[in-house]
């Protein structure tokens, strides 16, 4: 531990590390307000704070030089990617430096054979399909908006594929990070498996840059299906619907896609995205994907499977430009909610079960929602036991509260059956409280020491992820 006495101020700290930043870096170092304004939050915007500084990097040398300078003078750093998350994540504490990485756009390598690509942290994953389209390759994992492959690895985020193809756990083979002091490491490789060592990369999968900078990733690819079909399903009954979906996954069905909105969602949805030839009613969202013979068999499981759940007959999207708009719809249910209300606030949860405790947990939530009187919406990765309710509130301290009244009820039912207070957003801040609970205290205490273990000084986005992580020294 530093001799706290002989370090200067916070501000004096971090005005002498930008004086040395603009040296080495020149103008990828900003501290113009509205960049700084647009680096003060996620998509959670009550939580912004300005950093003092945002710097550009373009190579791994730059964050290199970043966090050595930073690691030094003990001013804390923010990784930034696309700033989609949603739980307080990339917001500054006083007197830090966002570390952008979105201009570190490169596709290194890729090895078509192998179906295997390394890039650098800051490439969109939509970037990297449009500059892999003429291999026949793709990278599946979609978390819907823009976000950065590496903010991507930094949340383990997963998405509307995951139950085809797995999270960012499954489908990152290795990184290139940069260590707290501002060493460079590699982890992993291009094999599909090795049983040699610690599994670094899998724990920087998630670490939402508490551990280290992300600055490349070594990703695996999958051959673009043959066939693809998309389509719908409507239920008069919310726990029909998810009661199917549940079996489907539990038939085998290898579905690529199977996503739920309840009537709220619908109805907002229809509105805003123009699909008014359906109905607000809890819907089911397929997609198939294989040879066309499978195809035809998945098709076939789940007709029959609906039916029996009574679901109210399948509505076909066949074309690509059918099969975009449906899931475009999709992607944009949260700006559909919130549109709905201007002004609002809309407070997402992001909780999984183990898929037999779906049905069960759902049908709760509905009664809890009800008991509330707050308007929400309820929609989700069903077919992996994940889904996200959006409650909608005014934006004052009364409202928020019963909305995170709500919140709470509705993680401690999903840890009461097994579950995760987050499938796929993370911890930042917004789920600090509910780790104690999910983990324990000793598996909380490990993950504590490797904090001090590999960031000594906290200087790697301090206070997120861990629940009274180590104090910064201001
Ligand atoms: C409408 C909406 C829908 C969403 N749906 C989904 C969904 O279906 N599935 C899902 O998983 N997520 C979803 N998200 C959340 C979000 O898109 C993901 O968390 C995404 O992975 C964040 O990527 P980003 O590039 O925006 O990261 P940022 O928000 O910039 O950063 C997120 C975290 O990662 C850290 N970080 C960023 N880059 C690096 C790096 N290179 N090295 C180390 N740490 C880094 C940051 O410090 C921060 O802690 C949704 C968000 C919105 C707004």
């Amino acid at each position: 531990m530093p001799n706290v006495s002989f370090i200067p101020h916070a501000a004096a700290r971090v005005s002498a590390v930008l004086a040395q930043l603009k040296d080495y870096l020149g103008d990828k170092v900003s501290t113009n307000q509205s960049v700084c304004e647009a680096h003060s939050h996620g998509e959670a915007l009550e939580l912004a704070r300005l950093p003092a500084a945002v710097v550009f990097a373009e190579t791994t040398e730059d964050v290199s030089t970043v966090l050595a300078l930073c690691h030094e003078a003990y001013v804390p750093v923010v990784a930034f990617g696309a700033g989609t998350s949603v739980e307080g994540h990339v917001t500054p504490p006083e007197h830090a430096v966002s570390l952008d990485l979105s201009r570190m756009t490169g596709i290194l390598q890729v090895n078509a054979e192998d179906m295997d690509c390394r890039v650098q942290a800051g490439l969109t994953r939509q970037e990297l399909n449009i500059r892999l389209r003429d291999t026949g390759l793709f990278f599946p994992v979609d978390p819907g908006g823009e976000a950065t492959l590496g903010g991507m690895c930094a949340t383990r985020a997963s998405g509307t594929a995951a139950v085809h193809y797995g999270t960012m756990k499954e489908n990152v083979l290795g990184l290139t990070v940069v260590m707290a002091n501002g060493e460079v490491i590699k982890t992993g490789g291009r094999v599909r498996k090795s049983s040699t060592g610690y599994d670094l990369t899998s724990l920087f999968i998630g670490s939402e840059g508490t551990l280290g900078v992300i600055t490349e990733v070594q990703l695996r690819l999958h051959g673009i299906p043959e066939q693809l079909s998309a389509a719908i399903c409507q239920f008069e009954n919310l726990e029909d619907a998810v009661r199917t979906a549940v079996e489907v996954i539990q038939a085998g069905v290898p579905i690529a896609r199977v996503e739920l909105m309840d009537d709220v969602q619908m109805a907002a949805s229809i509105r805003y995205s123009g699909l008014d030839e359906l109905r607000p009613m809890t819907t089911l969202f397929f997609e198939f994907a294989g040879a066309p013979a499978s195809v035809r068999e998945q098709v076939d499981v789940t007709e029959v499977l609906a039916r029996d759940n009574h679901g109210l007959g399948f509505a076909w999207a066949d074309t690509p430009d059918e099969r975009a708009r449906l899931w475009k719809a999709r992607h944009n249910a949260f700006w559909a909610v919130k549109a709905l209300y201007p002004g609002f606030r809309v407070i997402s949860t992001d909780c999984i079960v183990p898929i037999s405790q779906l049905a069960p947990l759902i049908v709760g939530v509905k009664a809890d929602i009800e008991a509330s009187g707050l308007q929400v919406a309820i929609l989700g990765h069903v077919g992996d036991g994940n889904f996200h309710t959006l409650i909608m509130t005014e934006d004052t301290p009364e409202g928020s509260a019963k909305a995170l009244e709500l919140d709470r009820k509705i993680v401690g039912r999903a840890l009461a059956l097994d579950g995760s207070c987050s499938g796929e957003h993370g911890v930042g801040v917004g789920k600090l409280e509910f780790l104690e609970r999910e983990h324990g205290a000793q598996s909380l205490g490990v993950m504590r020491t490797l904090k001090v273990a590999l960031d000594p000084r906290n200087i790697l986005n301090p206070g997120k992820l861990l629940p009274d992580g180590l104090a910064y020294i201001g």
